[in-house]
């Protein structure tokens, strides 16, 4: 049994967070509870981050990146921030000075390298998740149309189920995109001969000097899984779509094929992170790559998805180091037995 001074000592040290044996990997999710008593833990801990304790949302430091990636790779950020509002990310704006920055959004098109991201990384995971109902309106020729907003957090997916209970068509072919609408929006997300851009309206961003900025469609530019931004982008948190009204049983019809085949040609129960390569003018990569027999291909534990070519999967403990790897054998096969250059789709984040 511990005496109450013990008690008293132990309960002061959760407090300030300046444990002996307080562990680097500091979350600072309140309150916590020690011996009985709820803690809100000192947010004084970082000398390369002392603004850290201003941020409302939850901050973790030296976490872990791989479980918020779909394909479960990726060392550590020094910094990782779940704001709660603009505000937060304001302040992290406003103070992290030199250190570098990171927008994760679902982590659904990211390589991640083995030694993690230095400086701060953001996850709109827990903000920005709001629906609006769809404001309708007619169209000179008659048409009824209607514009619907949603914050960048929210799934894609969520987003077109949400339009089809209004009617709304012209998003649904993008139902089984897995990331967020942030991220859809950046690498102009698309499927089925429908780009995110061509239903983009306008998207507010917070600029990398704070300031709230709202770009329309005609001021971005768009090319093929990457959308071009006047300034360079920011962090986009939230958009406005156009779709146009349709019938409900064709558009829920319609997604429903799209997932069932999805189910049957992707590998969606393994560790992955969607198309690795951009399709190349007049093919696709997936069947570029199958065609010279490297479906299967391995080093450590990732290897060409027997499903689709196209897949990476992660056997279980794959690295970065072991998907860069089999990405340029991957390459220099394609190009030694058919002339044509692989471009990677994948974004690489850190070291
Ligand atoms: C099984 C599977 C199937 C897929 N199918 C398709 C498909 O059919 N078509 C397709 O195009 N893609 C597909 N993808 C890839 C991926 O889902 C999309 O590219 C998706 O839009 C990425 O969104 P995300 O939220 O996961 O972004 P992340 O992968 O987290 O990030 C991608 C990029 O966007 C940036 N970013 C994210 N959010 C923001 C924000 N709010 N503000 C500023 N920058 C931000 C990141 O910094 C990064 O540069 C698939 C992936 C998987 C795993």
């Amino acid at each position: 049994m511990l005496n109450e001074a013990w008690k008293r000592r132990l309960i002061h040290i959760a407090h300030s967070g300046n444990g002996r044996d307080y562990n680097l990997k500091t979350k600072m999710e309140y309150p916590k509870t020690v011996l009985g008593q709820k803690i809100h833990q000192s947010k004084t801990m970082s000398y390369s981050f002392p603004w850290l304790y201003k941020i409302r949302g939850t901050v973790l430091q030296n976490e872990i990146l791989a479980p918020y990636t779909s394909i479960q790779i990726g060392g550590p950020a020094d910094v990782l921030i779940f704001p709660e509002d603009i505000h937060d990310l304001q302040t992290i704006l406003k103070h992290k000075g030199s250190q570098p920055l990171f927008i994760l959004g679902e982590g659904t098109n990211l390589l991640i390298g083995d030694q993690g991201i230095r400086g701060v990384v953001i996850s709109l995971k827990n903000c920005f998740k709001e629906i609006k109902r769809p404001l309708f309106f007619r169209k000179k020729d008659g048409n009824r149309r209607a514009v619907i907003k949603a914050g960048a957090g929210v799934k894609m997916s969520y987003l077109t189920k949400n339009a089809a209970r209004y009617s709304l068509t012209g998003i649904e072919h993008l139902v089984g995109i897995p990331g967020s609408l942030g991220g859809a929006i950046v690498m102009n997300a698309g499927a089925e001969g429908i780009e995110t851009g061509q239903v983009l309206r306008n998207l507010t961003q917070i600029t990398l000097d704070g300031e709230v900025q709202t770009l329309k469609r005609e001021q971005l530019s768009f090319e093929y899984r990457k959308t071009i931004f006047p300034d360079g982008g920011g962090i986009i948190i939230e958009a406005e779509f156009e779709l146009e009204e349709g019938k409900r049983i064709e558009i829920q019809n319609l997604m429903d094929r799209h997932l069932s085949r999805r189910s049957k040609t992707q590998p969606l129960t393994v560790p992955n992170s969607g198309s690795v390569f951009k399709n190349p003018e007049g093919d696709t990569a997936g069947r570029l790559i199958e065609s010279i027999g490297l479906k299967g291909l391995s080093v450590g534990d990732a290897g060409v998805s027997i499903k689709h070519a196209n897949f990476i999967i992660n056997k279980g403990a794959a690295t970065a180091q072991d998907v860069n790897c089999l990405i340029e054998n991957i390459q220099s096969e394609v190009k030694k037995k058919t002339g044509i250059d692989l471009q990677t789709e994948i974004v690489y984040a850190g070291k």
